[in-house]
């Protein structure tokens, strides 16, 4: 986008070229004339919400203009923008403003500081929650080992508290090896080691994963027919997301209750969907469930042995893999998770 005019272009003024190169390089900027009058302004800078019809919008930014412009020296700062004309979303941007004694125009060069603060935000989240996760079974097993000690003469309580503190390693245990699985998908690109494997076999193995736990529940696991559709990743981790969508459709189901996986094909995507007749979620939590570590309720998870990691790695696998994530829920009725994954090819071997 430029609104210089023909006639004003001058062999020693910044061409729109100048321009069209750095949005290219996917760098937002703005040519601003005396009285603060945008020259010229990089492709898509209207998604920023600081132009309207010519006009910088942001006083913040216009007051850093004046700067610039009375002292003549490169500036740079930051501001806050709101994304829209509703809501309470901010974007930060960072701003560079140098000024250009030749033509007496100043360039603004923006950067958009947005995601990276947001990745920082969620880092630190992580490593708090971490801390606090770990904590807690660490603290109960420190206080039960003192009360083994304590009723060291009392064998039926040496007995309660030792089978609680085996439940405190298992879950201990079960969050450290969820972070390394976390860790490790963040890292790795499963589509660069990726193998060709048929929809059938990943589920048949994460179904045979939760036999013990469905048959203590008399809950049955319907597999139902697939076609023979072949995706490609990395088998290890498409069976751990599927078998972690199993898992919870039997941790947050009653007992003698189904679970069924199914799929679907459409535009050249497969969907491995896990529904189960269990306690639902309220559309308020549909969007939260994927964080790490977060619970709809932390008591019952604890209960099941949950870490609240589950959705998040499965998240993490489909995200990895070129797909996605759906959930449809309903409090009290249950809940289809699906995973949906770009079709390889749809000649298995199973023909
Ligand atoms: P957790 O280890 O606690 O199960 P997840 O990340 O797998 O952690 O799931 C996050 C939360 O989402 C769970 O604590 C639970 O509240 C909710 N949830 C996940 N799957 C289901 C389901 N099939 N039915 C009802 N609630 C579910």
């Amino acid at each position: 986008m430029w609104f210089g005019r023909e006639e004003n272009k001058n062999s020693n003024e910044i061409s729109p070229i100048f321009f069209k190169v750095l949005s290219e390089l996917g760098q937002d900027a703005l040519l601003v004339a005396p009285g603060e009058v945008v020259r010229f302004a990089t492709e898509g800078i209207e998604t920023l919400n600081i132009l309207r019809e010519n006009r910088i919008m942001s006083p913040e930014l216009v007051a850093l203009i004046r700067v610039v412009r009375r002292t003549q020296q490169t500036h740079t700062g930051n501001i806050e923008v709101p994304r829209g004309p509703i809501g309470e979303g901010l974007r930060e941007l960072t701003i560079r403003a140098i000024y250009l004694s030749e033509i007496e125009n100043i360039v603004v060069l923006i950067s958009d500081e947005s995601e990276a603060s947001r990745v920082h935000e969620v880092r630190r989240d992580f490593v708090a929650n971490i801390s606090h996760e770990l904590k807690t079974p660490i603290g109960a097993l420190s206080l039960l080992s003192e009360a083994v000690l304590s009723a060291s003469d009392d064998p039926a309580s040496v007995v309660k508290f030792a089978t609680r503190m085996q439940l405190e390693a298992k879950r201990l245990t079960d969050l450290v090896q969820g972070i390394i699985n976390l860790s490790r998908l963040q890292d790795s690109d499963p589509l660069q080691i990726a193998t060709e494997h048929l929809i059938a076999d990943l589920v048949n193995e994460a179904v045979d994963l939760v036999k013990t736990t469905s048959d203590a529940k008399g809950i049955q696991v319907t597999v139902n027919e697939f076609p023979s559709v072949v995706v490609l990743g990395d088998g290890e981790q498409l069976i751990m997301a599927i078998h972690n969508l199993l898992e919870n459709a039997i941790n947050y189901s009653p007992q003698n209750t189904n679970v069924s996986v199914s799929t679907s094909l459409a535009d050249e995507i497969v969907e491995i969907i896990v529904t189960d007749q269990g306690i639902g979620i309220a559309e308020g939590e549909l969007e939260r469930i994927f964080e790490r570590f977060y619970r709809v309720d932390p008591a019952r998870s604890r209960e099941t042995g949950g870490t609240g990691l589950g959705l998040s790695i499965v998240k993490h696998v489909a995200s990895k893999h070129g797909g996605e994530v759906r959930v449809w829920s309903s409090p009290k009725v249950g809940s289809s998770f699906a995973i949906r994954l770009p079709i390889y090819s749809t000649h298995g071997g199973n023909e």
